[in-house]
């Protein structure tokens, strides 16, 4: 059968990939999807606010808006029972002139309203199937697919998570380890409202984030040794209401854990290079990164809304999307944002874990600066909500 052709062929019907594939056929360019319909995801995303801004200009936030709950006020508590603790800290979105921080929303209702908006747009072929193999040569990209089609494209956008094929297919190695940690996921019901608050309780083992969703309900991220993460994910419903309620300090009076249960091993892993060989690589596929301070989708987004403004820009100076040069701005743009970011996460949480007091102290007094000094407290804010050096136009709220 004759191959599909396109500009560009996105492979994984993940976040990452269907902004990915939105962004381009939104600005009219010829887009190819392999992606099967996803498993459904328990999971909520903190979606901060440059990545809610690109969601509006890409015309599909107000599909989300009525199942996301603003996060106002961030709390960091000292639940270690070290000797030396860091004081609580509290900030406010309004400190830097914001309505919320972000917004955090179900991943099955960010997922629902992404495959809403790409089987609206006539630039964007979908195809329900898998990438079995990727090649590349001077020309350009094949995938051939496990139906036995072909796609053929100038460039490929692997956006296929972890274990990416088309990394492996690009010749990118990655570098990276696992952590002796393991992150729990819930969904909750709760007695007292959470008034638009954020909770993060810095524990020995990791921290404990209670998250607000609409109404009287939050999400759950405990980061738990993985022994402890086999127990509690074992206990039953009354069991588990109980630990939840005892290790969030009864903030909320009485817990009810709803169904979906997720169990992550947490790990840490970047690419040696964001894209070579016609193949440019978005979200997991190209990082991995602990689900500490919400950044691991909201850095996908930004890979995402980076590469859309590149072949955008090339394909209107009627230059080769899938070219060397463009690959090699891909990554000068991407890299710097994420690995600082890893860097940041990785920092905290070695912070967490260490037994060592000068550390123990180092962070608390850190934390104490950062409460304490104004501008300080306010750079920290804005750095953490838009870093300054990475600002595609989408998250400007400018169209591409
Ligand atoms: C516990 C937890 C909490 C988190 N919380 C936050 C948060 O609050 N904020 C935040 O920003 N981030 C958060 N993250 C990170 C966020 O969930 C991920 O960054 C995001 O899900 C990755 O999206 P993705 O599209 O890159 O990959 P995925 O969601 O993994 O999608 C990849 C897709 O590719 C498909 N695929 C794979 N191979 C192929 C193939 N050969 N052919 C076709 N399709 C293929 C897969 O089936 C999948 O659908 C969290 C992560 C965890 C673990």
């Amino acid at each position: 059968m004759k191959p599909l052709t396109v500009e560009v062929a996105i492979v994984g019907g993940g976040p990452a990939g269907l902004t990915a594939a939105i962004a381009l056929a939104e600005a009219g360019i010829e887009t190819a999807l392999v992606a099967r319909r996803s498993a459904v995801d328990h999971r909520t995303t903190a979606l901060l606010s440059g990545s809610v801004t690109a969601l509006e200009t890409l015309g599909f936030w107000a599909d989300c808006a009525a199942q996301a709950a603003p996060l106002r006020v961030m709390r960091i508590v000292d639940a270690t029972s070290r000797l030396v603790r860091a004081p609580e800290v509290r900030f406010a979105a309004s400190e830097i002139g914001l309505e919320a921080f972000g917004y955090n929303i179900e991943n099955r209702h960010l997922l629902a309203a992404l495959e809403a908006r790409a089987g609206r747009l006539p630039s964007l072929t979908r195809s329900e199937d898998e990438a079995r193999a990727v090649e590349t040569d001077d020309a350009g990209a094949t995938i051939a697919l496990k139906s036995g089609d072909r796609i053929m494209a100038r460039l490929v956008i692997g956006a296929d998570g972890r274990r990416s094929l088309c990394r492996t297919a690009a010749g990118i190695e990655s570098d990276g380890r696992a952590y002796p940690q393991t992150a729990l996921t819930f969904n909750l019901g709760h007695a007292r409202p959470h008034q638009d608050t954020s909770t993060e309780f810095h524990t020995e083992s990791g921290p404990f984030t209670l998250v607000p969703l609409p109404g009287e309900r939050s999400s759950l991220v405990c980061v738990v040794e993985p022994v402890e993460a086999e127990r509690i994910a074992a206990l039953d419903l009354t069991a588990l209401n109980g630990e939840i309620e005892r290790r969030s300090h009864s903030i909320f009076g009485k817990i009810e854990v709803e169904p979906g249960r997720g169990v992550f091993p947490l790990a840490v892993e970047t690419v040696r290079s964001f894209g070579q060989s016609r193949i440019a690589l978005v979200g997991e596929a190209a990082h991995l990164i602990p689900p500490i301070g919400a950044q691991g989708l909201n850095l996908g987004l930004r890979d995402a809304a980076t590469i859309g403004e590149l072949v955008v820009s090339s394909r209107r100076d009627g230059s080769d999307v899938g070219a060397a040069e463009l690959l090699a701005r891909y990554d000068a743009l991407r890299r710097a944002d994420v690995k600082g970011r890893t860097f940041a996460v990785d920092l905290l949480n070695r912070t967490l874990l260490s037994d060592f007091l000068p550390t123990q102290s180092a962070r608390g007094l850190g934390l104490y600066l950062i409460d304490r000094i104004g501008p300080l407290r306010r750079a920290v804010l804005r750095e953490g909500v838009a870093p300054a050096a990475s600002q595609p136009r989408l998250m400007r709220g400018e169209a591409l």
